[in-house]
């Protein structure tokens, strides 16, 4: 689960983290009040959104104008920005081009940057070890320098036997170039961001940028905070930090029935049980040509109601042109799935060619149940069968 930057400025701030002074704004008014209650002279009006480049973004409807990052000179200054981005949209490289609409502005005091740095902190899959990532290249995408200068990108893991020590944040400003002040008070900041990292549960926290002001202090002007979903349960205090009107409806519908569905923009849906058959699924689709408009496992024990609702929500997407079911029955067994599909598809009016691939457990009487609804149901005798068909299908239907 993703938060805004104001709320895991909000939340770091209480382990210690460095944040500047700043308020959370869903008006002009809200804005230009906001300002007045901080130092000035400078003020920044952030736009709150769950995308980065935000700062390099521009709104749709001024493309050619300021970004989603805007330096303010004034509280009335603040407000005029404020009206230009509060209900607009903005397209940053991460947002994709249809961008996101902006509702809330964090007000920001400004701040003197002397250097701009990057620092996060995630599980290493590879070690499994939570793992500190430090970059002189603060500012930019880290993908991008970590591409073209992987040299400049610094990584410190923490034994979880061991526990952080102040050797790891010595270890990175030295490679950041920190001394004196500047690397006792980063050392501080890291360790106060692992120990955020852990007590929240957290997925990821990226300070990007980590900055050292004029005065030698190092500030998260930045923050990405994200949640691990599977520890969710232990925070009920955080469910109310989402926002839903930056999710998926799509995906909160299937979260809603334990369904694992992740919306993609290709023109399949597809609907599997279990997570690599569902992968494999969607590897084929591409191979005949055609891409998969989402991930979707129903898991091992898919009811009815499950393959009803999982039908749904691949039909609410307006991009759907064709449906795969792939299901492989072994503790579940084909003739129930059918029943399922066949009582689904009559429920949703289904408007698009579908074809279902069955396999396992009582697969002859399954493929007779779709053979005699009376739908216009295709049946496949195998995986690459099944791609090829739902791809032609959908061609002919166009
Ligand atoms: P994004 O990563 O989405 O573009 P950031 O919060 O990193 O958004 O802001 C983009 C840039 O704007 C920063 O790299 C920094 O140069 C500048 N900036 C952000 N907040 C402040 C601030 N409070 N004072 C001065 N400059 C800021
Ligand atoms: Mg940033």
């Amino acid at each position: 689960m993703n938060i805004h930057e104001y709320q895991g400025k909000e939340l770091l701030k209480q382990y210690g983290v460095t944040v500047l002074d700043g308020r959370v704004a869903w008006t002009p008014e809200e804005a230009e009040a906001a300002a007045t209650k901080l130092s000035g002279p400078v003020y920044v009006v952030k736009s709150q959104i769950h995308a980065g480049g935000r700062g390099a973004g521009r709104f749709a409807d001024d493309p050619n104008g300021k970004g989603g990052v805007r330096l303010a000179r004034s509280p009335a200054e603040v407000r005029a920005n404020a009206e230009a981005m509060i209900g607009h949209t903005l397209v940053t490289k991460q947002t994709g081009p249809a961008g996101k609409a902006v509702r809330r502005l964090y007000i920001e005091a400004g701040c003197d940057i002397a250097r701009e740095l990057y620092l996060s902190v995630l599980v290493d899959r590879a070690t499994g070890f939570v793992t500190f990532v430090a970059s002189t290249e603060g500012g930019m995408e880290i993908e991008e320098v970590a591409a073209k200068h992987p040299e400049k990108i610094l990584r410190a893991a923490i034994d979880p036997a061991s526990g952080i020590s102040g050797f790891h944040g010595r270890k990175l400003a030295a490679g950041l170039g920190l001394t004196g002040k500047q690397a006792s008070s980063f050392g501080k900041f890291v360790a106060a961001i692992y120990k955020a990292f852990l007590a929240l549960d957290c997925a990821i926290i990226e300070i990007n940028p980590l900055v050292v002001t004029g005065a030698g202090d190092v500030v998260a002007l930045d923050a990405k905070v994200s949640f691990d979903d599977n520890a969710l349960f232990r925070h009920p205090e955080l469910e109310k930090l989402r926002d839903e009107g930056e999710e998926d409806p799509k995906e909160l519908e299937a979260a809603k029935f334990e369904l694992n569905y992740v919306a993609l923009d290709g023109n399949i849906g597809c609907m599997v049980n279990g997570a690599g058959l569902a992968m494999s699924t969607m590897d084929i689709i591409k191979l005949y040509g055609m891409a998969p408009a989402n991930f979707l496992d129903v898991g091992g024990s898919a009811t009815k109601e499950r393959v009803t609702a999982a039908f749904k929500i691949i039909l609410s997407d307006p991009n759907v042109e064709g449906i795969l079911v792939n299901i492989f029955g072994g503790i579940m067994r084909c003739d129930i799935i059918a029943e399922g599909v066949v009582s689904a598809a009559r429920d949703v009016q289904l408007s698009v060619p579908l074809v279902v691939r069955l396999a396992g457990t009582n697969v002859e009487l399954g493929k007779e149940i779709l053979a005699k609804s009376g739908l216009p149901i295709v049946a496949a005798d195998n995986l690459a069968d099944a791609a090829e068909k739902i791809v032609k299908a959908v061609r002919e239907a166009a």
